[in-house]
This record gives structure tokens, C-alpha cells and sequence, in this order.
């Protein structure tokens, strides 16, 4: 069973994502921090990221391992989200990873998000959610988390979003059956209440 929530950088998937998945007793899955692992390994080895796509081994379960090393902190940064956006545009290391996420989120009840969960990941999904916010107030978010300049994350983040929609594999779009929760005016009990709402009428929770 996979609740799939979907939508821009700094719209508050992540925090969504994982309460949502700790009201209800479901894992969560991160699908982003993988392509971060593999931006962080291609830009350190010189590797192509197909090739570590397929071959690292990453492990999400609290702290991100990339090969058996803590990079949880190491792939937040403004550079490694600008690589991960390149990265996640090569077919290849999208097919890898989106085999992995399949395998994992088979078995068991999973929260997962990313771009493209209720679109390419698992388009049967029980519940889907996209969410969205106005730029400005997503950038606030992200350079409150990171302790950087709001102008500056505005900037990255237009970039980013202009990139994962524009890219011809997997773009950053709306299922056509998700349901769009715009999150600039609501704080993130509010976004959780209205998932485990939207999954309690879906029979998925109580
Ligand atoms: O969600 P997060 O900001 O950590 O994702 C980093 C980047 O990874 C995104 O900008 C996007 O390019 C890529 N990504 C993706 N598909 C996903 C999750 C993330 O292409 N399912």
C-alpha cells in the first residue's frame, strides 16, 4: 500500500511526508535523497551516474548510507541539489533508481516521495498527493532549514523546479487523479490532517 506525494523542492514533502508516515505506523521513503547519494558519488569519483546508480548501495532507513558512509548532512547542500537535479535528467540512473523504489515499496505500507511516485513510480498509489506553495514562500522554508539567503535559494530553487519540469524523462507534473493541496497558507499539522484524511476516505487508513 503506498500513499505517493509528490511536487516541487521546498513545498514540505519531506516533513509532510514523514509525519504522515509516523501518524500511521507506514515507512517512509525519501526517493530524493537517492538522487542526491548518487549526484554526491559522481561528482566526488568522476563516475559516470548510471554506472554508480546501479551500483552503490543506498540505505535510507534515518540516516542516509551511501556505501556504508553517513552523507545525511554531506547531500544538503545548495551543490548537490543542483547536481541531483542533472543527474535525475540521464534515463539511465532514473531507471535504476525507479527499480529499486519498485522493489522496495512492494512489500509493506509506504509513504514515498519525490517527482514522479504517482506518475512513473507507482501509478496504481492508493492516495495521491501533489503539493505545491508559492516559490517565495518555499524559498523562505528552505533557507530557514538551511540557514542561507532567501533571494539566493529563490534563485536555485526556480532553476531546479524550471529543470525537473523541463526534462524529458519523468518530468515534475501533476497525476491527472492526484489530489492538489496548495500548502503556502497552511501549517504542516494541517497538510498532515488533510492526507490522513484523504486516506482514511480512501480505505487506506483508519
Ligand atoms: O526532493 P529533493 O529536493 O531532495 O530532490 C532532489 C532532486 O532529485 C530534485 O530536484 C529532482 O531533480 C530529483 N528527483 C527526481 N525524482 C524524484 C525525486 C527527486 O528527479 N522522485
Amino acid at each position: 500500500m503506498v500513499i505517493a506525494i509528490d511536487g516541487p523542492a521546498g513545498a514540505g514533502k519531506s516533513t509532510v511526508a514523514r509525519a504522515v508516515a509516523q501518524r500511521l505506523g507506514f515507512h517512509f521513503l525519501d526517493t530524493g535523497a537517492m538522487y542526491r547519494c548518487v549526484a554526491l558519488a559522481a561528482t566526488e569519483s568522476g563516475l559516470p551516474a548510471a554506472e554508480i546508480a546501479r551500483d552503490a548501495r543506498i540505505a535510507l532507513s534515518g540516516r542516509v548510507l551511501l556505501d556504508g558512509r553517513d552523507v545525511t548532512e554531506a547531500i544538503r547542500t545548495p551543490e548537490v541539489s543542483a547536481a541531483a537535479s542533472e543527474v535525475s535528467t540521464d534515463q539511465q540512473v532514473r531507471d535504476a533508481l525507479v527499480a529499486q523504489q519498485q522493489r522496495l515499496l512492494s512489500d509493506g505500507n509506504w509513504v514515498a516521495e519525490g517527482r514522479d511516485i504517482a506518475t512513473v513510480v507507482v501509478p496504481d498509489a492508493a492516495v495521491k498527493v501533489f503539493l505545491t506553495a508559492d516559490p517565495q514562500e518555499r524559498a523562505r522554508r528552505r533557507a530557514v532549514e538551511l540557514d542561507a539567503d532567501v533571494d539566493t535559494v529563490l534563485y536555485e530553487l526556480k532553476r531546479r523546479d524550471e529543470q525537473d519540469e523541463a526534462r524529458q524523462h519523468s518530468p515534475l507534473v501533476r497525476a491527472s487523479d492526484a489530489v492538489e493541496l496548495d500548502t503556502t497558507r497552511l501549517s504542516s499539522d494541517e497538510v498532515v490532517d488533510h492526507i490522513v484524511a484523504l486516506a482514511a476516505s480512501a480505505g487506506v487508513a483508519r
